[in-house]
């Protein structure tokens, strides 16, 4: 090959690659208290998105920030408000969280969440629960009511009871949409579990600031569909999918969790704005494009400690959110909205 070809050959490959791993991003300024919310990322186009779900998804989405924004609007806390959105994002069977998870490969649910407080880097997660109507409030109860972060399976759901949180049937996460995501994963690729993009995801997550100017992250979710059984994914992860610190961030992600999981995605996020003094957006747009590189793919919501924000995301959507002190609620869903 001469070396004319050999460098035109690069550059094409160079530019599909760039192309492939484009990312939708915004920046926004801060607000006296602020808060991000998101329901996933995934291939979420217009002519994928049927009118009643986009308006369901958006209906969603703004009594989410309403809930949070309620707390935050009356010097509530940080902590408080990522709960409450998450809670009323749990709730809706349109999101892959709570009500409306994704199945595993048997046929079950195995819920994952996490929750951390920047004050002080307090943090609580449950991976793999079963029965617990609000996945966010065992997180959170694990923060505060024992000595551990992580719990996981069945004594975390045994820690459940014990808290004397609200307890469901497990059919209680069953949808029919979520199931025929399932038998369509199964006759696709027999026996794998993987973040197809083309399913519009649902991860739920929230990041405040609130007025006192401390932090806090939660995340929610059911995982991948057709999950081996005990598969846990980045979400619960402190560091992966979830992270919180005062001095530099707040972020909540959503993908392919593997590959957050690698990244190190919600610390590595803090850590360049922290170290590098990087902003929200910049340093979400680097990680992103590192997860892109090694084949992830999802989206990030991220907040400054002066309460300004950026979401990033490498897939064509997003379910997403903000509201400011000074700012009413905007939502959007597609890579163009702003
Ligand atoms: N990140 C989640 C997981 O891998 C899935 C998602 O965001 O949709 O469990």
């Amino acid at each position: 090959m001469t070396r004319t070809r050999f460098r035109r050959i690069a550059a094409l490959l160079a530019a599909a690659l760039a192309a492939a791993a484009a990312t939708a991003a915004e920046a926004m300024a801060p607000g006296n208290w602020t808060l991000l919310v998101h329901g996933g990322a995934g291939v979420l186009e217009r002519d994928k998105l049927d009118a009643a779900t986009d308006a369901a998804v958006r209906g969603a989405l703004d009594r989410a920030l309403a809930a949070g924004g309620a707390i935050l609007a009356q010097g509530g806390s940080a902590l408080d408000a990522v709960e409450a959105a998450v809670r009323v994002l749990e709730d809706d069977p349109h999101f892959n969280a709570g009500k409306g998870a994704v199945y595993t490969a048997d046929a079950g649910h195995e819920l994952d969440a996490a929750i951390m407080d920047g004050r002080t880097r307090a943090a609580g997660a449950v991976a793999g629960v079963t029965r617990t109507r609000n996945p966010v409030a065992l997180a959170r109860a694990v923060m505060e009511r024992t000595p551990h972060v992580l719990l996981a399976g069945e004594g975390a759901d045994r820690f459940s009871r014990e808290a004397g949180l609200p307890q469901v049937e497990p059919d209680y996460f069953d949808t029919p949409e979520r199931l025929r995501q399932l038998e369509e994963s199964r006759a696709q690729a027999p026996g794998s579990a993987r973040f197809d993009s083309s399913v519009k995801y649902g991860t739920v997550g929230a990041v405040a600031r609130d007025q006192a100017g401390h932090l806090a992250a939660a995340t929610s979710t059911g995982g991948l569909t057709g999950k081996r059984p005990g598969r846990v994914g980045d979400s619960p992860l402190i560091g992966a999918g979830t992270y919180a610190d005062d001095r530099a961030c707040a972020v909540s992600a959503t993908g392919s969790g593997e590959f957050y999981i690698r990244a190190g995605a919600a610390h590595e996020i803090c850590a360049r704005m922290r170290l590098l003094r990087e902003s929200a957006s910049a340093a979400a747009e680097q990680v992103q494009a590192e997860i892109a590189a090694l084949g992830g793919k999802g989206g990030v919501i991220v907040l400054d400690a002066q309460g300004a924000g950026a979401w990033s995301f490498n897939t064509p959507g997003m379910y997403r959110g903000r509201i400011a002190g000074d700012e009413p609620a905007t939502v959007a869903i597609y890579g163009d909205e702003k």
